[in-house]
């Protein structure tokens, strides 16, 4: 993309309305407008970033064999009715008449239409294990939306049901998001600790909610220090082998970690001093399971190998998506601007045109960004007529994790110059090494 033919609306001053860091660097950054309280447009830069979190966790979510779907994101009453949250939700839902008088509800979540979908076509144990997901919007008119896209009233969610014949499946399929969670979170540059929670009106015995740790988090946490020093890393998973995801779920929820809903000053006070730390997190994610909580209610059995009937077994898994941009804002950023972590960058690679309008520089450049796209590279090439100070700025702000800078000065030389927006270390090099430079470094990802 030119920077010329794109739409980046950045802002000079900082928003006064923004009280975190996240959000004043979003606004700033052109990457959302505000358009009611808590309701947001995503101009195009917050968009792709949005469009790459999400995308990685299609693909994580496919990985461990759960299947994708889309609900609608109106419901209608009637479905509550029958699992008794219609009238239990509260203030938080946003209920809605259609022109027959028929009572709607723009979808909190989806726990009721998802178990409608799955008694209407599932009555097997043989259809079992299932998980269906869906990435869709959502709607809780929060009593106080702030803090930008980390407590929206519109808010982007991925959430996901499974359907399973035992406890033990479903405790399986509990143990298999915990482990697709931890992996989508780490690829995303993030550390999302799992801590035991407290389950809220979606119900259920079992819950851990992901955290990310930072002072503007709006959860108290208690943890042993020693569990930040756990990583899931490259390590091959079989989402099929129940005690690998177990033993993975074990190592990372072993150690004291908790939300302020569950906090056991006694067991807190077990951790050798040193480690106990309390601290603020931002929940990013959390995975429940309930049994036959919504089953039962709405009759979704299946036929068992013996011939009876039983509720199925269920759970619900959710992330934050359009949450996630502020978090990771939050855990990546300096006093210039966002720092993006390689596998969320909206651009793989930012241009620098030094001299716009000097034949050899513009050549340069364009040779530049013709090669990363054809290396199947995502660039931003800065081709304003503008000062160097001011493209600098701008490419700070909005983060790209890498920068190549073209002037006349190094092209006599016969180089360019490769920055590291997190190091802020230059090197030079030729074009074409720094061409190279930049298609390794996303090669893994
Ligand atoms: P919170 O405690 O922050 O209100 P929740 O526990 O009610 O969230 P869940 O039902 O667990 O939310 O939803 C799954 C995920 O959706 C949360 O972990 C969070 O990341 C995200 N989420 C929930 N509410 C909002 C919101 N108002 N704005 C943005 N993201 C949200
Ligand atoms: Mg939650």
């Amino acid at each position: 993309m030119r920077l010329t033919r794109y739409f980046l609306p950045v802002l000079k001053e900082n928003p006064a309305e923004a009280q975190i860091v996240s959000h004043r660097y979003m606004l700033r950054a052109g990457m959302i407008k505000q358009q009611a309280a808590g309701i947001y447009s995503w101009l195009p830069l917050g968009y792709k970033v949005l469009k790459r979190i999400e995308q990685i966790v299609h693909e994580e979510q496919v990985r461990a064999g759960h299947i994708p779907l889309l609900m609608p994101t109106l419901q209608p009453a009637d479905l509550w009715r029958e699992s008794g949250r219609y009238d239990d939700y509260g203030q938080e839902m946003l209920r809605i008449k259609d022109r027959q008088g028929r009572d709607m509800l723009y979808g909190p979540t989806n726990e009721e239409m998802i178990t409608d979908i799955f008694r209407a076509h599932v009555g097997s144990y043989k259809d079992l294990p299932l998980t269906l997901y869906h990435i869709q919007w959502k709607f809780r008119d929060e009593m106080r939306p702030r803090f930008g896209v980390m407590r929206g009233r519109e808010f982007l969610m991925k959430d996901g049901y499974n359907f399973d014949l035992t406890k033990e499946d479903a405790l399986h399929a509990y143990n298999r998001h915990l482990v697709s969670y931890l992996r989508t979170y780490e690829r995303m540059g993030l550390q999302a600790i799992p801590m035991r929670a407290d389950s809220g009106p979606i119900g259920g015995d079992d819950t851990h909610e992901f955290l990310v740790l930072a002072e503007t988090g709006e959860s108290e946490v208690f943890y042993d220090s020693a569990v930040t020093d756990i990583r899931l890393g490259a390590r091959d998973i079989d989402y099929d082998d129940k005690a690998q995801c177990q033993a993975v779920m074990e190592e990372f929820t072993s150690l004291y970690a908790r939300t302020d809903e569950t906090h056991d000053e006694a067991a807190f006070n077990a951790i050798p001093e040193a480690r106990r730390k309390s601290a603020r997190g931002i929940e990013v994610g959390q995975i429940f399971f309930f049994g036959t909580k919504y089953s039962e209610a709405m009759g979704a059995t299946v036929v068992t190998p013996d011939g009876s009937k039983v509720p199925v077994q269920m759970g619900s898994h959710g992330i934050g998506v359009s949450r996630l941009l502020g978090a990771i804002i939050e855990a990546s950023h300096d006093d210039k601007g966002i720092i993006w972590p390689e596998g969320v960058t909206p651009f793989h690679c930012g241009i620098v045109n030094l001299k716009q309008g000097d034949a050899d520089t513009d050549a340069a450049c364009e040779a530049i960004y013709k090669a990363l796209q054809l290396a199947g590279l995502d660039p931003l090439y800065d081709d304003r007529d503008d000062r160097a100070g001011a493209k600098f700025a701008t490419m700070d702000l909005i983060g790209l994790p890498w920068r190549i800078t073209v002037g006349p000065r190094g092209l006599k030389n016969g180089v360019v110059e490769l920055t590291s927006r997190r190091s802020g270390v230059s090197e030079e090099m030729t074009a074409e090494d720094a061409v190279a430079r930049i298609g390794q470094i996303y090669a893994g990802l």
